[in-house]
Formats: C-alpha cells, sequence, structure tokens
C-alpha cells in the first residue's frame, strides 16, 4: 500500500486562525473600551469620568429630562435639575420604593450640570471643593445630589441615607465617593452624591465595596 503522505495542514490551520482572531475581535468590540468623548472611556455603557477622564466642553448627554415635569417622588430644590431619561427613571424607581418602606423626604439638590455651568461652580468654590470643568459626573446627566429635609447638612447621619446605603445598588446607583477612598477617586467623602451605573455593575460594585475606578480597571 502506497504511503499516504500527510496532508498539508498550513491550509486548514490558516483559516482556523482567522476564524478565531474575527471571533476575539467581535467579542472584543463587545465587550472593550470604546474611545468616544475625548479621553473618556465607555466599556459597555459606563462612562468613566474623572481628572483624568474628562469630557468635552460639548459634550451633552442624550436625552435629558426635566425632573420637575416627571412624576418624582421625591423634592426637589429647583424645578430646572436635569437627568438623562433611564437615570431619572432608576431614581423613580427608587425614591417610589423608599416611600413604599416609609421612607421620605429625601431632597434632589444636583443633576446634569453643563460644561460652562461647572466652569461657574469651580469658579465659585474653594480651592479642592469642585471638580475642573469636564472632569465633574454631573456633565454625564447620570449622577445627582441628595440630601434628606431634616439632615442639617449632615446626610450620612440620617436614616435617609441609611436606606439608600443598603439599596441604592438594587436600583443602579453606587455611593460615587466613598469615605477613605479619595486615593482611587480623587474626590474625599461625598454621602450626597450618586451615580447610575445599572443593577448589575452597582450590585458587584456594592458587594465588593470597589470604586468604579477600580471596577473598570479589574473588569476593563
Ligand atoms: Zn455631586
Amino acid at each position: 500500500m502506497r504511503k499516504q503522505k500527510k496532508p498539508a495542514r498550513r491550509g486548514p490551520n490558516r483559516a482556523l486562525a482567522l476564524v478565531v482572531t474575527l471571533a476575539l475581535m467581535g467579542a472584543s468590540f463587545a465587550l472593550g473600551w470604546h474611545f468616544g468623548v475625548d479621553s473618556t472611556r465607555f466599556k459597555g455603557d459606563i462612562l468613566l469620568v474623572n481628572a483624568e477622564h474628562t469630557l468635552a466642553p460639548d459634550y451633552v448627554p442624550e436625552g435629558l429630562v426635566n425632573l420637575y415635569e416627571q412624576r418624582h417622588s421625591f423634592r426637589l430644590a429647583r424645578s430646572d435639575i436635569y437627568l438623562t431619561r433611564e437615570t431619572y427613571e432608576a431614581a423613580e424607581r427608587m425614591f417610589a420604593a423608599a416611600e413604599a418602606d416609609g421612607m421620605n423626604g429625601f431632597y434632589i439638590t444636583s443633576g446634569y450640570r453643563s460644561y460652562d455651568r461647572q466652569k461657574e461652580v469651580y469658579a465659585e468654590s474653594e480651592p479642592g471643593k469642585a471638580q475642573e470643568p469636564g472632569a465633574s459626573e454631573h456633565q454625564t446627566g447620570m449622577a445627582f445630589d441628595v440630601t434628606a429635609e431634616s439632615s442639617s447638612g449632615n446626610f450620612e447621619t440620617t436614616p435617609q441615607y441609611g436606606w439608600l446605603c443598603a439599596h441604592a445598588h438594587e436600583y443602579g446607583f453606587i455611593q460615587r465617593y466613598p469615605a477613605n477612598k479619595s486615593d482611587e477617586t480623587g474626590i474625599s467623602y461625598e454621602p450626597w452624591h450618586y451615580r447610575y451605573v445599572g443593577v448589575e455593575a452597582a450590585t458587584r460594585i456594592h458587594a465588593t465595596g470597589m470604586t468604579l475606578e477600580a471596577f473598570l480597571r479589574k473588569n476593563g
């Protein structure tokens, strides 16, 4: 019997390598980082904004809604506070659930801030008390500041704050600037500042006690 020559494997291997490469490219596109706005990184739908990842002056989130014009189970400090629709809807679900738990008196004091508005806030603030324009999460429309009507400046001592600590992640929110994490976030403790990242990420961040910076670094 004639000895069969081993078939050349180069062709099929190359085809296989191409298929694997294309599959990996597709997967990394689906899972990976997108460079959308200046140096700001998008991973999936999580937008990271801090002093190192800033938003462009003309960055305005899509779908901002005026909270005053929506159904709201919370009080508003002003009639011109805006959030993205998704963030507003999650916040409304959260505060309605708090109300159902007998926890009232939440007071939203700030939402979306334009680059120019942040410029004014920065100019009016003491050094180190406000983010430079472009570096504020408020420009994303996915962050708000909240207090309790009875807090007299110490929101972290109120039962409303305790409720948020226990439940905010169930609605997709994280306390963005926890105590003793300023080496990671660049911002000292802000018990009043909440950021929408979606339920899955918020739940993982809550369970691990990670900052958003650490979470995105680990899952990036
Ligand atoms: Zn804030």
